[in-house]
């Protein structure tokens, strides 16, 4: 079908990476256009419109929460019951008399504070 007109005037079979036709009117649009300018369709999802971070775990608990959990109420582990180790919670309870499960979880609170969302979505899922 070479000789098909409205073949020859269609769009170059190669585009730059970082742009895409318009699946409607075939307008080149840039890659993470959701509408076309030019006849208003809404354009399919491609690759290039999937960020990486949407495929970054969220974490039902809230980072923050724990942490200040960890500096205020530490000492009793409470921050452990909240992310889901009770048994670990309860070790701080029996020990709190020590102290140390409060020193523990202040340097706990200040790592939970510090660590990067991924990483909390990782180990506390
Ligand atoms: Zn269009």
């Amino acid at each position: 079908m070479v000789d098909d007109p409205y073949r020859a005037s269609g769009p170059p079979p190669t585009l730059p990476p970082t742009k895409k036709h318009c699946f409607a009117c075939a307008t080149i649009l840039d890659a993470r256009a959701e509408l076309c300018p030019s006849c208003g369709v809404r354009q399919p999802m491609t690759a290039l419109m999937v960020q990486p971070s949407s495929q970054i775990a969220v974490s039902s608990k809230s980072k923050t929460t724990a942490g200040v959990f960890a500096l205020v109420l530490g000492g009793i582990g409470v921050h452990k019951f909240y992310l889901g180790r009770p048994d670990l919670g309860l070790l701080y309870i029996l020990f709190c008399w020590t102290f140390i499960p409060a020193l523990i979880a202040f340097v706990e609170g200040i790592q939970l504070l510090t660590m990067p969302d991924a990483e909390f979505a990782k180990r506390y899922p």
